[in-house]
């Protein structure tokens, strides 16, 4: 499953364009988006991919935290789950990995 940032609507995971305006889904689909938003803040220290609750395994597999260079593009390939893959990127601040380190 990927969504549209420009006009919202649902293409499967493994469609090129958006099936209801044609935009090119590997820069405008809403984790694409969101992806580079997060490589662009120089807060975010690395990202972190969360799965759907019932995400298939595959999909748990890659439930890591990936530096900021290294992040793999969604929706992931092997997924094979009904309604494709739902991952999404969240991401991890400097302050918080500084806290945890203290912590420790
Ligand atoms: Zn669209
Ligand atoms: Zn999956
Ligand atoms: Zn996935």
């Amino acid at each position: 499953m990927q969504t549209c940032s420009k006009c919202n609507s649902n293409s499967p995971d493994n469609a090129p364009r958006c099936v209801n305006c044609q935009a090119d889904l590997n820069e405008f689909s809403t984790t694409a988006v969101a992806l580079r938003r997060l490589q662009a803040n120089p807060r975010v220290g690395a990202i972190r991919i969360t799965v759907a609750d019932d995400a298939c395994p595959h999909c748990y597999e890659l439930l890591k935290t990936y530096p900021k260079d290294k992040v793999p593009s969604l929706p992931h390939q092997g997924c094979s789950h009904a309604n494709g893959c739902r991952c999404f990127y969240e991401p991890v601040l400097e302050d918080t990995a500084i806290v945890g380190e203290v912590a420790k």
